[in-house]
Protein backbone atom coordinates (compact mmCIF):
# COMPACT_ATOMS: atom_id res chain seq x y z
CA UNK A 1 0.00 0.00 0.00
CA UNK A 2 1.21 3.59 -0.35
CA UNK A 3 1.55 6.22 1.58
CA UNK A 4 -1.38 8.03 2.78
CA UNK A 5 -1.97 11.69 1.80
CA UNK A 6 -2.83 13.85 5.22
CA UNK A 7 -3.89 17.30 5.26
CA UNK A 8 -4.35 19.74 8.33
CA UNK A 9 -6.18 22.74 8.00
CA UNK A 10 -6.59 25.71 10.54
CA UNK A 11 -9.89 27.87 9.68
CA UNK A 12 -10.76 30.37 12.51
CA UNK A 13 -8.47 28.73 15.11
CA UNK A 14 -6.03 29.97 17.75
CA UNK A 15 -3.71 27.40 16.74
CA UNK A 16 -3.43 25.12 19.37
CA UNK A 17 -5.09 22.48 17.72
CA UNK A 18 -2.23 22.54 15.20
CA UNK A 19 -0.12 22.60 18.22
CA UNK A 20 -1.66 19.59 19.51
CA UNK A 21 -0.44 17.32 16.33
CA UNK A 22 3.29 18.94 17.06
CA UNK A 23 2.94 17.66 20.43
CA UNK A 24 3.01 14.13 19.19
CA UNK A 25 6.61 14.90 18.79
CA UNK A 26 8.34 11.76 18.04
CA UNK A 27 5.60 9.75 16.89
CA UNK A 28 5.87 12.39 13.66
CA UNK A 29 8.76 10.46 12.52
CA UNK A 30 6.43 7.69 12.46
CA UNK A 31 3.58 9.27 10.55
CA UNK A 32 5.85 10.54 7.94
CA UNK A 33 6.86 6.74 7.42
CA UNK A 34 3.55 6.45 6.56
CA UNK A 35 2.18 9.50 5.54
CA UNK A 36 2.78 12.22 3.68
CA UNK A 37 1.38 15.92 4.88
CA UNK A 38 -0.27 17.43 1.36
CA UNK A 39 -1.28 20.88 3.08
CA UNK A 40 -0.75 21.72 6.49
CA UNK A 41 -0.83 25.81 6.53
CA UNK A 42 0.16 25.86 10.20
CA UNK A 43 3.57 24.32 9.22
CA UNK A 44 4.34 23.77 5.33
CA UNK A 45 4.50 26.44 2.80
CA UNK A 46 1.79 24.93 0.51
CA UNK A 47 -0.92 27.12 -1.27
CA UNK A 48 -4.68 27.25 -1.55
CA UNK A 49 -4.14 26.83 -5.21
CA UNK A 50 -2.08 22.93 -4.42
CA UNK A 51 -4.77 22.07 -3.19
CA UNK A 52 -7.08 23.08 -6.46
CA UNK A 53 -5.15 21.21 -8.67
CA UNK A 54 -5.54 18.31 -6.81
CA UNK A 55 -8.07 15.53 -7.96
CA UNK A 56 -11.20 15.21 -5.80
CA UNK A 57 -11.00 12.69 -3.17
CA UNK A 58 -7.10 12.98 -3.46
CA UNK A 59 -6.50 13.68 0.15
CA UNK A 60 -7.05 10.64 2.32
CA UNK A 61 -7.56 12.39 5.42
CA UNK A 62 -8.09 16.03 6.45
CA UNK A 63 -8.35 17.56 10.13
CA UNK A 64 -9.82 20.30 10.27
CA UNK A 65 -9.91 22.85 13.01
CA UNK A 66 -10.39 25.78 13.91
CA UNK A 67 -14.95 27.36 13.01
CA UNK A 68 -16.84 28.76 10.35
CA UNK A 69 -16.19 32.55 11.00
CA UNK A 70 -15.07 33.94 7.39
CA UNK A 71 -15.90 33.47 3.61
CA UNK A 72 -12.34 31.85 3.56
CA UNK A 73 -13.13 29.10 5.80
CA UNK A 74 -16.29 28.31 4.11
CA UNK A 75 -14.53 28.37 0.65
CA UNK A 76 -11.83 25.71 1.97
CA UNK A 77 -14.50 23.99 3.63
CA UNK A 78 -16.01 23.33 0.91
CA UNK A 79 -12.84 22.67 -1.32
CA UNK A 80 -11.55 20.05 1.26
CA UNK A 81 -14.71 18.55 1.49
CA UNK A 82 -14.28 18.14 -2.45
CA UNK A 83 -10.92 16.62 -2.12
CA UNK A 84 -11.04 14.62 0.76
CA UNK A 85 -12.06 11.22 1.26
CA UNK A 86 -12.52 10.94 4.88
CA UNK A 87 -13.54 14.90 6.46
CA UNK A 88 -12.55 14.78 10.40
CA UNK A 89 -13.91 17.91 12.66
CA UNK A 90 -10.65 18.17 14.42
CA UNK A 91 -11.04 19.82 18.24
CA UNK A 92 -14.17 21.63 19.53
CA UNK A 93 -13.75 24.52 17.41
CA UNK A 94 -14.74 23.07 14.24
CA UNK A 95 -16.87 20.25 16.07
CA UNK A 96 -19.31 22.64 18.21
CA UNK A 97 -17.95 25.91 17.63
CA UNK A 98 -16.17 26.50 20.79
CA UNK A 99 -15.69 29.55 22.71
CA UNK A 100 -15.81 31.85 19.52
CA UNK A 101 -18.96 31.24 19.15
CA UNK A 102 -20.15 32.80 22.10
CA UNK A 103 -20.33 35.57 19.95
CA UNK A 104 -23.36 34.28 18.42
CA UNK A 105 -25.38 35.83 21.77
CA UNK A 106 -24.81 38.80 20.83
CA UNK A 107 -24.13 38.82 17.33
CA UNK A 108 -20.89 39.94 14.57
CA UNK A 109 -21.96 43.84 14.80
CA UNK A 110 -21.77 43.81 18.68
CA UNK A 111 -18.28 41.53 18.73
CA UNK A 112 -16.97 44.02 16.39
CA UNK A 113 -17.67 46.74 18.48
CA UNK A 114 -16.36 45.34 21.18
CA UNK A 115 -13.10 44.05 19.88
CA UNK A 116 -12.60 47.39 17.79
CA UNK A 117 -14.16 49.81 19.74
CA UNK A 118 -14.36 49.39 23.47
CA UNK A 119 -11.33 46.91 23.96
CA UNK A 120 -9.42 49.08 26.89
CA UNK A 121 -5.94 47.39 25.04
CA UNK A 122 -7.36 48.81 21.81
CA UNK A 123 -6.47 52.63 20.73
CA UNK A 124 -8.92 53.63 17.77
CA UNK A 125 -9.84 57.33 18.26
CA UNK A 126 -10.98 56.97 14.36
CA UNK A 127 -13.18 53.84 15.00
CA UNK A 128 -12.08 52.45 12.01
CA UNK A 129 -13.26 49.03 11.49
CA UNK A 130 -11.01 46.11 9.11
CA UNK A 131 -12.82 47.04 5.92
CA UNK A 132 -12.99 43.78 3.45
CA UNK A 133 -10.60 46.31 0.63
CA UNK A 134 -7.99 48.70 0.73
CA UNK A 135 -6.19 50.55 -1.94
CA UNK A 136 -2.32 50.20 -1.19
CA UNK A 137 0.46 51.45 -3.65
CA UNK A 138 1.30 48.07 -4.25
CA UNK A 139 -2.16 46.88 -5.38
CA UNK A 140 -5.70 45.72 -3.38
CA UNK A 141 -5.33 44.33 -0.21
CA UNK A 142 -8.27 41.92 0.15
CA UNK A 143 -9.47 41.08 3.87
CA UNK A 144 -11.95 37.51 3.54
CA UNK A 145 -15.26 38.59 4.82
CA UNK A 146 -16.60 37.88 8.54
CA UNK A 147 -19.98 35.77 8.40
CA UNK A 148 -22.64 36.55 10.69
CA UNK A 149 -22.57 33.80 13.04
CA UNK A 150 -19.78 31.24 13.55
CA UNK A 151 -20.42 27.42 12.55
CA UNK A 152 -19.29 24.23 13.34
CA UNK A 153 -17.94 22.48 10.27
CA UNK A 154 -20.86 20.23 9.97
CA UNK A 155 -22.78 23.32 9.67
CA UNK A 156 -21.01 24.13 6.33
CA UNK A 157 -20.14 20.77 4.89
CA UNK A 158 -20.81 16.71 5.57
CA UNK A 159 -18.33 15.33 8.17
CA UNK A 160 -17.07 11.62 8.33
CA UNK A 161 -15.77 12.23 11.99
CA UNK A 162 -15.32 14.61 15.19
CA UNK A 163 -12.66 14.79 17.31
CA UNK A 164 -13.40 16.86 20.80
CA UNK A 165 -10.48 18.81 22.95
CA UNK A 166 -9.89 22.32 23.33
CA UNK A 167 -7.22 21.22 21.70
CA UNK A 168 -7.56 17.25 21.39
CA UNK A 169 -5.20 15.72 24.08
CA UNK A 170 -1.87 14.63 22.21
CA UNK A 171 -2.45 11.00 23.25
CA UNK A 172 -5.59 11.04 21.66
CA UNK A 173 -4.38 12.69 18.46
CA UNK A 174 -1.82 9.63 18.42
CA UNK A 175 -5.00 7.33 18.92
CA UNK A 176 -6.66 9.13 16.17
CA UNK A 177 -3.43 9.05 14.15
CA UNK A 178 -3.28 4.96 14.31
CA UNK A 179 -6.66 4.38 13.77
CA UNK A 180 -6.11 6.13 10.41
CA UNK A 181 -2.59 4.56 9.78
CA UNK A 182 -3.87 0.94 10.04
CA UNK A 183 -7.35 1.60 8.46
CA UNK A 184 -9.05 0.95 11.36
CA UNK A 185 -11.82 4.04 11.67
CA UNK A 186 -15.21 3.08 12.94
CA UNK A 187 -18.18 3.58 10.86
CA UNK A 188 -18.32 7.29 9.66
CA UNK A 189 -20.55 9.75 11.70
CA UNK A 190 -18.78 9.62 15.39
CA UNK A 191 -16.37 10.66 17.91
CA UNK A 192 -12.90 9.23 17.13
CA UNK A 193 -10.21 8.81 19.97
CA UNK A 194 -12.14 9.27 23.02
CA UNK A 195 -13.95 6.65 25.32
CA UNK A 196 -17.62 6.16 25.91
CA UNK A 197 -17.65 7.75 29.77
CA UNK A 198 -18.05 11.17 30.98
CA UNK A 199 -14.98 13.26 32.66
CA UNK A 200 -16.69 12.37 35.98
CA UNK A 201 -16.05 8.49 35.32
CA UNK A 202 -12.61 9.31 34.95
CA UNK A 203 -12.40 11.55 38.04
CA UNK A 204 -10.69 9.81 41.47
CA UNK A 205 -12.48 12.44 43.32
CA UNK A 206 -15.07 11.69 46.41
CA UNK A 207 -18.22 12.09 45.07
CA UNK A 208 -21.73 11.91 47.34
CA UNK A 209 -23.85 13.23 44.69
CA UNK A 210 -25.67 15.81 46.62
CA UNK A 211 -25.34 19.57 46.26
CA UNK A 212 -25.81 21.59 49.66
CA UNK A 213 -24.03 24.80 48.62
CA UNK A 214 -25.80 28.04 49.49
CA UNK A 215 -24.36 29.55 46.30
CA UNK A 216 -21.37 28.57 44.05
CA UNK A 217 -17.81 30.37 43.58
CA UNK A 218 -15.38 30.72 41.12
CA UNK A 219 -12.32 28.75 40.98
CA UNK A 220 -9.94 31.69 42.73
CA UNK A 221 -12.52 32.69 45.26
CA UNK A 222 -11.83 29.65 47.29
CA UNK A 223 -9.56 26.96 48.33
CA UNK A 224 -11.15 23.52 47.44
CA UNK A 225 -10.46 20.08 49.34
CA UNK A 226 -8.16 18.51 46.38
CA UNK A 227 -10.20 15.16 47.42
CA UNK A 228 -13.72 16.12 47.40
CA UNK A 229 -15.91 16.98 44.38
CA UNK A 230 -14.93 20.25 43.10
CA UNK A 231 -18.99 20.69 42.35
CA UNK A 232 -20.40 19.31 45.45
CA UNK A 233 -18.18 22.42 46.95
CA UNK A 234 -19.56 25.02 44.97
CA UNK A 235 -17.14 24.77 42.13
CA UNK A 236 -19.08 24.46 38.71
CA UNK A 237 -17.68 21.52 37.49
CA UNK A 238 -18.97 20.40 33.66
CA UNK A 239 -17.66 16.79 34.68
CA UNK A 240 -21.35 15.20 34.96
CA UNK A 241 -21.81 16.47 31.30
CA UNK A 242 -18.57 16.19 28.84
CA UNK A 243 -16.87 12.86 27.13
CA UNK A 244 -14.39 11.99 29.04
CA UNK A 245 -11.41 11.28 26.76
CA UNK A 246 -8.43 14.15 28.20
CA UNK A 247 -7.90 11.87 31.68
CA UNK A 248 -9.96 14.59 34.00
CA UNK A 249 -7.08 16.66 33.08
CA UNK A 250 -8.25 20.08 35.05
CA UNK A 251 -9.50 17.79 37.77
CA UNK A 252 -5.97 16.54 38.29
CA UNK A 253 -4.63 20.57 38.61
CA UNK A 254 -7.58 21.39 40.99
CA UNK A 255 -9.46 23.01 38.37
CA UNK A 256 -13.10 22.28 37.38
CA UNK A 257 -13.78 20.33 34.09
CA UNK A 258 -15.11 23.54 31.60
CA UNK A 259 -16.28 20.94 29.33
CA UNK A 260 -14.17 21.25 26.46
CA UNK A 261 -14.60 17.44 25.36
CA UNK A 262 -18.17 18.30 24.69
CA UNK A 263 -21.62 15.97 25.71
CA UNK A 264 -21.73 12.55 26.22
CA UNK A 265 -22.51 10.24 23.38
CA UNK A 266 -26.56 10.67 23.22
CA UNK A 267 -26.84 14.08 25.08
CA UNK A 268 -27.33 16.98 22.09
CA UNK A 269 -26.83 20.21 24.61
CA UNK A 270 -24.68 20.06 26.78
CA UNK A 271 -25.31 22.91 29.16
CA UNK A 272 -28.96 21.63 29.25
CA UNK A 273 -27.83 18.44 30.92
CA UNK A 274 -25.17 19.79 32.82
CA UNK A 275 -27.44 22.21 33.98
CA UNK A 276 -29.87 19.44 34.97
CA UNK A 277 -27.01 17.03 36.11
CA UNK A 278 -26.61 19.95 39.17
CA UNK A 279 -30.11 20.73 39.46
CA UNK A 280 -31.27 16.84 40.12
CA UNK A 281 -28.08 17.16 42.29
CA UNK A 282 -29.22 19.68 44.98
CA UNK A 283 -30.42 17.95 48.33
CA UNK A 284 -33.29 19.51 50.21
CA UNK A 285 -33.65 22.69 48.98
CA UNK A 286 -37.08 24.31 47.61
CA UNK A 287 -37.19 25.08 43.92
CA UNK A 288 -37.02 28.99 44.86
CA UNK A 289 -33.68 28.19 47.28
CA UNK A 290 -32.47 26.30 44.14
CA UNK A 291 -33.01 29.09 41.57
CA UNK A 292 -31.21 31.53 44.47
CA UNK A 293 -27.75 29.05 44.23
CA UNK A 294 -27.81 29.34 40.67
CA UNK A 295 -28.35 32.81 40.11
CA UNK A 296 -25.20 33.09 41.98
CA UNK A 297 -23.48 31.16 39.01
CA UNK A 298 -21.46 34.42 37.13
CA UNK A 299 -22.26 34.12 33.22
CA UNK A 300 -24.44 30.89 33.05
CA UNK A 301 -24.84 31.40 29.10
CA UNK A 302 -21.21 31.76 29.03
CA UNK A 303 -20.56 29.27 31.81
CA UNK A 304 -22.83 26.42 30.70
CA UNK A 305 -22.26 26.49 26.52
CA UNK A 306 -18.77 27.74 26.74
CA UNK A 307 -17.71 25.28 24.38
CA UNK A 308 -20.83 23.92 22.73
CA UNK A 309 -23.28 27.23 21.63
CA UNK A 310 -22.56 26.76 18.02
CA UNK A 311 -23.88 23.26 18.27
CA UNK A 312 -26.92 24.10 20.92
CA UNK A 313 -30.42 24.02 21.24
CA UNK A 314 -30.40 27.79 21.95
CA UNK A 315 -28.42 28.61 18.62
CA UNK A 316 -30.81 26.50 16.32
CA UNK A 317 -33.93 28.75 17.99
CA UNK A 318 -31.70 31.79 17.00
CA UNK A 319 -29.98 31.33 13.95
CA UNK A 320 -31.17 31.34 10.46
CA UNK A 321 -29.39 28.91 8.43
CA UNK A 322 -29.06 31.38 5.31
CA UNK A 323 -28.36 34.52 7.48
CA UNK A 324 -25.85 32.70 9.05
CA UNK A 325 -23.55 32.19 6.27
CA UNK A 326 -23.87 35.96 4.78
CA UNK A 327 -21.46 38.54 5.25
CA UNK A 328 -21.87 41.04 7.89
CA UNK A 329 -22.89 44.37 7.13
CA UNK A 330 -20.41 46.21 8.53
CA UNK A 331 -17.94 44.57 6.33
CA UNK A 332 -19.40 44.25 2.85
CA UNK A 333 -18.02 47.00 1.27
CA UNK A 334 -17.25 45.00 -1.71
CA UNK A 335 -17.81 42.26 -4.28
CA UNK A 336 -19.30 38.98 -2.89
CA UNK A 337 -17.59 37.50 -5.72
CA UNK A 338 -14.05 38.13 -5.08
CA UNK A 339 -13.40 34.97 -2.78
CA UNK A 340 -14.80 31.98 -4.65
CA UNK A 341 -17.90 29.77 -3.13
S1 LIG B 1 -10.51 23.97 19.75
FE1 LIG B 1 -9.39 25.20 21.24
S2 LIG B 1 -7.25 24.81 20.76
FE2 LIG B 1 -8.44 24.19 18.96
S3 LIG B 1 -8.50 26.00 17.65
FE3 LIG B 1 -10.34 26.05 18.94
S4 LIG B 1 -9.74 27.35 20.67
FE4 LIG B 1 -7.86 26.68 19.69
S1 LIG C 1 -18.24 17.10 39.03
FE1 LIG C 1 -16.10 17.50 38.54
S2 LIG C 1 -14.99 17.28 40.45
FE2 LIG C 1 -17.00 16.31 40.72
S3 LIG C 1 -16.67 14.16 40.23
FE3 LIG C 1 -17.33 15.17 38.35
S4 LIG C 1 -15.46 15.75 37.31
FE4 LIG C 1 -14.91 15.28 39.44
S1 LIG D 1 -11.14 18.25 32.29
FE1 LIG D 1 -12.78 19.09 31.01
S2 LIG D 1 -12.08 21.14 30.37
FE2 LIG D 1 -10.29 20.00 31.18
S3 LIG D 1 -9.34 19.08 29.36
FE3 LIG D 1 -10.77 17.58 30.20
S4 LIG D 1 -12.72 17.89 29.13
FE4 LIG D 1 -11.44 19.71 28.78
Amino acid sequence: MGKLNLAVYWASSCGGCDIAIVELGEHLLELAQVADIVFWPAATDFKYDDVEAMEDGAIDVTLFNGSIRTEEDEHIARLLRRKSKVLVAFGSCSMEGCIPSLSNIKGIDYALNRAMFENPSTVNPEKVLPQRRFGMPEGELILPGLCNQVRTLAQVVPVDYKVPGCPPHYEQVWKVMTAIIENKLPSRGGLLGVDSRTVCDQCPRKREGKIRVERFFRPHEIVPDPDRCLLEQGILCAGPATHAGCGALCIEANMPCRGCYGPPDGVVDQGAALLGAIVASFEGKSDAEIRQVLSTIVDPLGTFYRFSFADSFLQQLKANPEEAGRICASQADGSEEEVEQ
